[in-house]
């Protein structure tokens, strides 16, 4: 099974990105080229994945934080 989750066309254009925490609805501002995996400050939750290039959100993305 290869679970195909793409990441959101428009994180592509943002240096920084506002995202909603899916457990706890903290909203963090994270680097959108993040090559470290970014959990959520509150509970620890992923918020995003590094991919080598745009990371892979896991959270839901807001706004642009620029
Ligand atoms: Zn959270």
């Amino acid at each position: 099974m290869v679970e195909k989750q793409e990441p959101i066309e428009e994180f592509r254009r943002g240096t920084f990105a506002r995202v909603d925490c899916d457990d706890c609805g903290h909203q963090q501002v994270l680097f959108v080229r993040s090559a470290t995996p970014i959990t959520c400050e509150v509970c620890g939750s992923g918020l995003a994945e590094p991919t080598g290039g745009v990371a892979k959100l896991t959270g839901t993305f807001v706004e642009y934080v620029d």
